[in-house]
């Protein structure tokens, strides 16, 4: 199966149960200022599972892009050293507002995995809630009991703690317990090394969790009591590019159709060879992942900036640059290269990327060449700084004047101090910056004071300024 139609499969499969096929929402979200970007399937239905809205179907399901570089969810630092972690990828999710329950949602889960897509069932081993005396939170004696009919023992049933097996929206409002449904990918060699043992996913690299199934059965209140919702509801998220490495027996989401296209021509334009060196390989996978991220994020309408998650997309950007530059002697743009490339991989998919694969591909090119017109004086001071640093720690001064001067995001820094055995003084950093923040501000309301002094006699200078400037001053004039 390619993965086209492995995600093609998983949509049917749901719509053959009667669920309604929704688009992804866009990355940055609507109307919700507690996120930054889109993580979740879940996210965009929030409003439904607070009573807020009424979904347009009691089931749905779709693939959402998600993001998960800032916040509760940050995988940046895991990406390209892993193989399963990404910034973007895709979450497939099946939803019941108020419709089916843990009976259906877990057989259905298991039918598709081991009858459709025909993953083998002894790798695969699923987690249920074991309870919470603390916060007196049950275990969740239906789940347990649907997989054990289901697998016909509880051998390969795991019982996990609140951290990894309950789901919760905030400190009040909606929750509930989670299934998940991890798969063992070690060889057979490396299964017989460790003898019967079920290791669990963070054991061991080729044993990841796939699917996760949130049970929306209570509402924490206020008063932290507990009690039973009026309906309950059903929340699924998997990770598209996770199965469809299950599914083609591959020991890395890298070496699936998902990222083999990008792969293949960052090796073209290189030169180099993925597989070879762990260092270079790092590179390579990095920047075929940094590359849909930041692809993803402009199409969905946020430049790259210097705030927010424009910044966050520049920080991407510019780490991804900095990879090239440094293990694969890419001193040139190339990362808007990779743009058509997956345009075309997503135009039925996502098709809003090969709308304005142009316009994209122009963005990431100017940006590759303004960063790079400042990184190697950057890297150089890098290097001194690095030399006379002692006791491993870059002092936050340092981190600041590469930020300010040679446009080093710090979590750039942060990662060129790790690769060195060192650490950079973030608290020095955030100082440093703050001052500088206060000076600007500073400026402006001086500025600001200076304009308002001209504007009083000559309001004639007016016709002057562009159509922007005159409403924005129009309205500071009527507010005094
Ligand atoms: P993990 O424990 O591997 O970090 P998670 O528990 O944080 O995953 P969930 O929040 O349960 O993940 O999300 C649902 C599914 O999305 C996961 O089961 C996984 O398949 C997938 N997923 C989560 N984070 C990522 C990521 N950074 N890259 C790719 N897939 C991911
Ligand atoms: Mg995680
Ligand atoms: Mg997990
Ligand atoms: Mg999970």
């Amino acid at each position: 199966m390619t993965a086209k139609e492995v995600r093609q499969t998983f949509l049917n499969f749901f719509q053959e149960k009667q669920h309604l096929i929704v688009d992804s929402a866009p990355l940055i979200p609507k109307g919700d200022a507690t996120l930054m970007f889109i993580n979740s399937g879940m996210a965009q239905f929030k409003d439904y599972f607070l009573g807020n809205g009424i979904p347009p179907s009691t089931r749905i399901t779709d693939t959402q892009k998600c993001l998960r570089v800032s916040g509760k969810h940050n995988d940046l630092d895991d990406v390209g050293i892993d193989t399963y972690h990404h910034t973007f990828f895709e979450m497939l999710g099946n939803w019941s507002f108020g419709d089916y329950f843990k009976q259906e949602a877990l057989p259905w889960a298991w039918e598709l995995l081991t009858e459709v897509y025909k993953l083998p069932k002894e790798r695969l081993y699923v987690t249920v809630f074991e309870g919470n005396k603390e916060d007196n939170l049950p275990l969740d004696i239906e789940s347990f009991e649907v997989w054990k009919q289901i697998l016909g023992s509880e051998d390969r049933i795991i019982y996990g703690n609140k951290k990894d097996n309950f789901w919760e929206m905030g400190e009040v409002g909606p929750c509930g317990p989670s299934s998940e449904i991890h798969i063992d990918l070690r060889t057979d060699a490396e299964r017989k090394k460790v003898d019967g043992k079920t290791l669990v996913n963070g054991d061991h690299p080729q044993v990841i969790e796939i699917w996760n199934n949130v049970f929306m059965e209570f509402e924490r209140k206020a008063n932290k009591s507990l009690v039973k919702l009026p309906s309950q509801h059903v929340d699924t998220g998997m990770g598209f590019e996770r199965l469809v490495r299950a599914i083609e027996g591959k020991q890395s989401n890298y070496d699936t159709d998902v990222f083999t296209p990008l792969i293949k021509t960052v090796e073209a334009i290189s030169g180099i060879s993925y597989g070879v060196e762990e260092k270079t390989d790092i590179a390579i996978r990095v920047i075929a992942d940094h590359i849909r991220a930041i692809s993803f994020v402009i199409a969905d309408g946020q430049l790259p900036s210097n705030n927010k998650q424009g910044y966050v997309v520049r920080r991407i950007l510019r780490r991804a640059v900095r990879y090239g530059y440094t293990y694969l002697d890419l001193k040139e743009p190339f990362l808007f290269e990779l743009v058509h490339i997956l345009a075309e991989q997503f135009d039925d998919t996502f098709p809003e990327l090969d709308a304005q694969k142009d316009f994209v591909a122009r963005v990431v090119k100017e940006e590759e060449n303004s960063f790079l017109r400042t990184l190697e004086n950057g890297i150089k001071r890098f290097e001194e700084v690095k030399n006379r640093t002692k006791e491993n720690l870059i002092d936050g001064q340092d981190v600041f004047e590469l930020y300010d001067t040679f446009g080093f995001p710090d979590d750039l820094t942060d990662l060129m101090a790790r690769e060195a055995g060192m650490k950079i003084d973030i608290e020095g950093f955030t100082k440093a910056l703050n001052q500088q923040k206060k000076r600007s501000q500073k400026d402006a309301s001086s500025e600001k004071s200076d304009w308002h002094e001209i504007q009083k006699d000559e309001s004639v200078r007016v016709d002057f300024l562009g159509y922007d400037t005159l409403q924005a001053k129009a309205k500071i004039i009527r507010w005094r």
